[in-house]
């Protein structure tokens, strides 16, 4: 069986980061919506061009646009023996979407990711990404990023241009107003698993891995 997998959760919760642990581990795709709008901005493309500016405010790229984006990468041959989707759904339209996108398909395990608000701003406010590879780099404090380069690449490191405190503040108010909703609309479903994020990476890795063999284990036992 495919582990067609999502992970909900606000900004800074740590979902790319257990999405990259995760899939490289199960052999699947990391698939993130937040990175391939971000490769669009460094190519130029029209699409890009568009997402910055919205990016930049802390708001969402329009639901058409978003569900365009992920139709074509989930038609792509590496994501036909599972995924994980890391940003995506982010709206009740994206996710009534994506339900139509899986008709056929292995059900899609949901995994959401909760920390307490003070901690994302703590984390947001401090977090180190590279700009060649899009990596976060783990420990490194920004005032040391000038002189620190990216572990895996080698490339320079930065702050992202949205993880300033008043963009901040808006992701987190349209989280939760268009993404938290996502909760309700997932929490009836026996594939899904809450996990506290507001702990060190290896015991969050550990929980995420015991969360998703539970849930599909449920699955292959017949259950939604
Ligand atoms: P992320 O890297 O997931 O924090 O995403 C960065 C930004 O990209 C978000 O603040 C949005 O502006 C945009 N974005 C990423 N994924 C989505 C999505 N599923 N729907 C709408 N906008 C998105």
């Amino acid at each position: 069986m495919a582990l067609n997998l999502i992970m909900l959760g606000p900004p800074g919760a740590g979902k790319g980061t257990q999405a990259e642990r995760f899939g490289r581990h199960r052999g699947i795709p990391k698939i993130s919506t937040g990175d391939m709008l971000r490769e669009s901005v460094k190519a130029g493309t029209e699409i890009g061009l568009r997402a910055k500016a919205i990016m930049d405010r802390g708001e969402l790229v329009s639901d058409d646009v978003m569900i365009g984006i992920v139709e074509e990468r989930l038609d792509k041959p590496d994501a036909q023996d599972g995924f994980i989707l890391d940003g995506f759904p982010r709206t009740v339209a994206q996710a009534q979407a994506l339900d139509r996108l899986m008709e056929g398909r292995d059900p899609l395990v949901v995994i959401d990711i909760t920390v307490p608000e003070q901690e994302l701003i703590r984390r947001l406010s401090s977090r180190v990404v590279c700009s060649d590879c899009g990596s976060n780099a783990e420990g490194v404090d920004p005032s040391q990023m000038k002189s620190t380069p990216c572990k895996k690449c080698g490339g320079a490191l930065k702050q992202r241009s949205d993880d300033n405190e008043a963009v901040i503040r808006e992701r987190l108010k349209v989280y939760r107003r268009d993404t938290q909703p996502l909760v309700d609309y997932y929490k009836a479903r026996a594939t899904f698993r809450s996990v506290f994020g507001a702990q060190p990476l290896d015991r969050v890795e550990e929980e995420l891995s015991f969360a998703v063999a539970h849930a599909t284990k449920h699955l292959n036992g017949g259950g939604r």
